[in-house]
């Protein structure tokens, strides 16, 4: 193995000022594929006052959007230039496969290069307002943002977050997980290359308590983006009063998919496993729960389960691999702890529900694709995020049935219709209680439109114009176009 992985910070790559290390594991085998230092309060301390000189004394608060956005395009063609590189990483760390970590750099590349574009874009309005006035209103940055990102897709939700904020102008301090910081660590080695001033986007590395807390806590932080689950959350909102700092907030779901019975059968089957079973159903909005009208849930059931017990499971690497492993050991027992559930409570188990360890993938962390029918919606397999390849179903018998079933959860992030009745799946879509919405299509992710969550899912959104607009303060600047004395107190 070679050198410990470092930090970045003001500039300089830095061991934490712990002293301690951490080894990071391939899911796909349990072995340790690098050691990286392990980061402390202090060195959260230490990268906050570095961008919040850079920002505030350094001169990247007055930079030009024009140099903002030359950075930003610089990033994504040396990106894609090591496409290669990242994915194979990303693979080895996070063990998804192939298919999908080459997907997720080409996408951290178009949200570079539209939030490049997007950075020259926006302008600020005026109001005729009363008493001789002109009143202007101008977006401005926050100053020093922090970051705090899960596992599942390690360096594209680093992108999502640090280009909107570099393009509104802001400086960074950006955890990764503890699981999974290699690609992030890659990504900096680009950020030092291309010439970002010192700075402007630092990396802190380590856990959650004590790392991720001090930047959701740290008074010159003054605003927080975070991605992962809804407990965390609720833990950052709480250090965030310290200074009452901006957040963003994406968290858990419990997504459903309704297929009604005059949807596309095979297009309808074929989504509902993507919906669940892509990125080992370790995706925040994955089609979790799947409602199918009473009419056709015997005959779906049938070539669902048909369909996914083909789905072929291995290393990443394998071309023709469909499902890696789950991230790690601990997860991995949550899962399985969450199928043990499912059968206590009654549902019926109708596909996998295993780990598999024959031969080699009994190193590894992998979990048949899982499959539970008959689910009543007071089951904890049905309420709560359970972040793998496990799928419940749900009968309904109608519209009005659907619709219920749908909402009667604590998250709102996603959800998709099937139905051929293109006004009755608005109609339904227009009832769900959730930020994100797919009629006949479930997953695909657009950096032009908004990205979050109703309810416990979250606060604010990410991607977009919307996204944009969460890393910058509304400021109003009234001109007095009628220069002379107030008036108001005597001479
Ligand atoms: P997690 O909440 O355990 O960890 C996420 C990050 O928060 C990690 O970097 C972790 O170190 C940090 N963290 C943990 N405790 C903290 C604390 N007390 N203070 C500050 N930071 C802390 O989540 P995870 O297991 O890494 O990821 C899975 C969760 O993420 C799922 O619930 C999933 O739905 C959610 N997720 C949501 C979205 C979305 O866009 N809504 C996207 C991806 C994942």
């Amino acid at each position: 193995m070679g050198d410990v992985l470092k930090q970045y910070i003001n500039g300089e790559w830095k061991l934490s000022e712990s002293g301690n290390t951490r080894e990071i594991l391939n899911p796909a085998t349990g072995e340790v594929i690098a050691e990286v230092t392990e980061g402390i309060r202090a060195d959260v301390i230490n990268a906050v006052a570095g961008a919040k000189a850079a920002f505030y004394e350094n001169g990247w608060m007055d930079t030009s959007a024009v140099e903002r956005a030359r950075l930003l395009f610089k990033l994504a063609d040396v990106l894609e230039s090591r496409a290669e590189e990242f994915y194979k990483l990303e693979t080895t760390n996070n063990g998804k496969p192939i298919r999908e970590s080459s997907v997720d750099v080409s996408d951290a590349c178009a949200c570079l290069r539209y939030y490049a574009g997007f950075t020259t874009k926006p302008h600020g309005v005026t109001y005729d307002v009363p008493d001789d006035m002109q009143s202007l209103v101008v977006r401005e940055p926050i100053g020093v943002c922090g970051m705090i990102v899960p596992w599942n897709y390690p360096l594209l939700m680093a992108i999502w977050k640090i280009a909107p904020a570099i393009a509104a102008g802001n400086t960074v301090v950006f955890k990764p997980s503890e699981i999974t910081p290699l690609t992030a660590i890659k990504l900096f080695e680009i950020i030092d290359e291309i010439g970002f001033p010192k700075g402007v986007i630092n990396l802190v590395l380590g856990d959650g308590p004590n790392v991720g807390d001090e930047l959701a806590r740290n008074r010159d932080v003054e605003k927080i983006a975070f991605t992962g689950g809804t407990s965390t959350g609720r833990s950052i909102m709480k250090a965030a009063t310290s200074n009452i700092k901006k957040i963003s907030l994406e968290l858990g779901g419990k997504s459903p998919n309704i297929v009604f019975e005059d949807a596309d059968f095979e297009t309808a089957v074929d989504y509902a496993l993507f919906a669940i079973f892509c990125n080992q159903g370790q995706v925040c909005s994955a089609g979790s729960r799947l409602l199918l009208q009473e009419s056709i849930y015997d005959k779906f059931i049938e070539r669902l389960v048909e369909r996914a017990k083909k789905i072929k499971v291995g290393s990443g690497f394998d071309e023709s691999t469909e499902m890696g492993p789950l991230i790690s050991q601990n997860h991995m027992n949550k899962v399985l702890s969450y199928i043990e559930i499912g059968k206590k409570e009654g549902a019926k188990l109708v596909c996998g529900g295993n780990r598999i360890t024959e031969g080699t993938f009994g190193k590894g962390y992998f979990v048949e694709p899982t499959i539970f029918v008959d689910t009543l919606p007071d089951m904890r397999i049905v309420q709560e995020e359970i972040f793998g390849p496990v799928l419940v179903v749900q009968k309904f018998k109608d519209e009005k049935e659907a619709i219920k079933l749908a909402n009667d959860s604590c998250y709102g992030l996603a959800a998709g219709v099937f139905s051929n009745d293109i006004a009755k799946a608005h109609r339904v879509i227009r009832k769900l209680r959730a930020g994100i919405t797919w009629i006949n299509t479930y997953h695909p992710t657009y950096n032009e439109a908004p990205w979050g969550g109703y309810k416990q899912s979250g606060i604010g959104r990410e991607l977009g114009t919307y996204g944009y607009e969460e890393y910058t303060e509304v400021k109003q600047i009234n001109i007095n176009l009628d220069v002379k004395p107030t008036g108001w107190f005597a001479k």
